[in-house]
């Protein structure tokens, strides 16, 4: 039996012993991943910045806390998520118990990608231990510092049998994938995110599909340039670009170019220093790989800014490039890299048209000082998320679903909507064996008379608590007449 199989198969049978079903065992464990995240915080910083060439502190905002925020928030939270949610009944169902009872889904695969190589591994995680699962941890190859600091130290404080960590590359993921999940969550291209897809339907298992794809970036005339392009060059040029909700690309109107690429250029000095090279916040490409692949997407295009690079440390400089157009090379594929086209349009409407005859991104960026233009690019477009006037922010808020539509992916997460997505949502109904006298009208002979009854008890929905706080209103009324009448009307 492979070494995949067997990790496998020790979480499936852990999971069925129902380990992971009491609240309490959950609670342990999450707090167990915390003292990880805490006490292992510079092994975490150190594997970062051999992947990634990204700084301590960079790791600390960037990956850590926000895990950090994610399982704090889970463990607030989780007796409310978990608990039995009453529902609406219909008057034949009135006396009885109904309600939705949230329950593990069972074995989950995560198979995370590199550039963010602890967040988009253990996001997940936090959900499905939150929701009573057992988790088979896949960490990106491409990012083998942090995988093998994953494998090394996770088991040290989380159960080993439902929660493994398996490391290897594409031989590797591909036997996992041969296994029968529960679940699978996937971060990375979508390439890769159809083979996923492929193997999780022999086994008719659910997957989430966490994938990228060209963000658009449009710029209103009418806007503060100086902030919008410092917001902007903070969003593109953190870890290098190889961020998957970086504005993959600026649309803006012609007259406003010459002053985006200046405002760009400010504020990359104003971040980076005028040598980003010898600058500890600005990180490196992943590998040679990457490396060749981004450079030759400058193709064709004019440097405005930048371009500068250094093939043995895997540097690209944070770059701008224009004289783009939508058949450049740059704009063919996900950049996922330093390079920031700037592309012409005429306006707002030949924005909306050229981001609508593309994939849908994971995010549509906007920044305008006009709320109305703003509306209008929320109604008519379509991506994972719209963020206006600023860049990747929506990702710390843990109440928004996180994540793509379309070809930018499937399924979401973050928050609860991590243990909502990783959960069955299982329908309960818990009759009473009394007052069989008004089922009579479900039972044949289907008379005339039963069918209009039938109607009635079916079709009509009862708000439970609204009932109720007619009744306490009711109540209180009579208290309140009872007083009145046996000791103030006498006197
Ligand atoms: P990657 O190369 O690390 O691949 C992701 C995972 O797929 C790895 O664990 C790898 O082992 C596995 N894999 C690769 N080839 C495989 C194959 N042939 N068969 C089976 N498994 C295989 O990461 P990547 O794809 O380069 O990641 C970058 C992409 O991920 C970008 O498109 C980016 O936008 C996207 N991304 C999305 C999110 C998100 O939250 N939506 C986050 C990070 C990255």
């Amino acid at each position: 039996m492979s070494r995949e199989q067997q990790a496998v198969q020790r979480a499936r049978s852990s999971f069925q012993t129902g380990r992971t079903k009491p609240l309490e065992f959950r609670i342990q464990q999450l707090k167990k991943l915390l003292l990880f995240v805490t006490e292992r915080r510079s092994n975490i910083a150190d594997a970062v910045k051999k992947d990634l060439a990204k700084s301590e502190n960079g790791t600390e905002l960037f990956e850590v806390m926000g895990l950090e925020g994610e399982i704090l928030l889970a463990l607030e939270n989780l007796s409310q998520w978990a608990a039995p949610r009453p529902v609406e009944k219909n008057l034949l169902t009135v006396a009885d118990e109904v309600f939705i009872q949230p329950e593990p889904l069972g074995v989950v695969l995560i198979i995370g990608a590199w550039n963010y190589p602890w967040a988009v591994t253990l996001q997940p995680l936090v959900g499905a231990i939150a929701a009573g699962n057992a988790a088979v941890m896949k960490p990106s190859e491409v990012s083998c510092h942090s995988a093998r600091a994953m494998e090394e130290l996770l088991p040290q404080y989380l159960d080993q049998d439902l929660y493994p960590v398996v490391t290897g590359g594409v031989p590797e993921t591909q036997e996992l994938l041969k296994q029968r999940f529960d679940h699978i969550f996937y971060t990375g291209n979508n390439t890769v995110g159809r083979l996923v897809m492929g193997a999780a339907a022999l086994h008719l298992t659910p997957v989430t599909l966490e994938m990228g794809g060209k963000s658009p970036c449009y710029i209103d005339r009418n806007s503060d340039l100086p902030v919008a392009c410092r917001r902007i060059t903070w969003g593109k040029f953190t870890n290098c670009g190889q961020t998957c909700i970086a504005p993959d690309y600026i649309l803006c109107e012609p007259s406003i170019q010459g002053r985006v690429v200046e405002e760009i250029s400010r504020s990359i000095r104003e971040f980076y220093t005028d040598d980003p090279k010898t600058c500890e916040d600005y990180g490196r490409i992943i590998n040679q790989r990457h490396f060749k692949r981004v450079m030759a997407l400058m193709e064709g295009s004019t440097v405005a800014v930048g371009g500068q690079s250094d093939e043995s440390q895997c540097y690209i400089a944070p770059t701008v490039l224009t004289g783009v157009t939508g058949a450049s090379t740059v704009m063919r594929e996900e950049i996922f890299g330093p390079l920031l086209p700037v592309v012409t349009v005429s306006g707002v409407d030949e924005a909306v048209r050229f981001i609508n005859q593309r994939e849908k991104p994971l995010v549509v960026y906007v920044f305008s000082s006009d709320s109305q233009l703003i509306r209008r690019m929320v109604a008519d477009t379509s991506s994972g998320a719209l963020l206006a006037n600023d860049c990747l922010v929506h990702f710390t808020v843990s109440a928004l679903p996180f994540g793509g539509v379309g070809h930018s992916g499937m399924g979401c997460y973050h928050g609860r909507h991590t243990f909502e997505r990783l959960s069955h949502l299982r329908s309960c109904l818990v009759k009473q064996l009394r007052m069989e006298g008004l089922n009579g009208v479900r039972y044949p002979p289907h008379t005339d008379r039963k069918l209009s009854w039938a109607r009635l008890l079916l079709l009509k929905q009862v708000d439970v608590g609204r009932l109720q706080r007619l009744l306490a209103v009711a109540v209180l009324g009579g208290l309140a007449a009872f007083v009145w009448r046996r000791f103030l009307r006498r006197r």
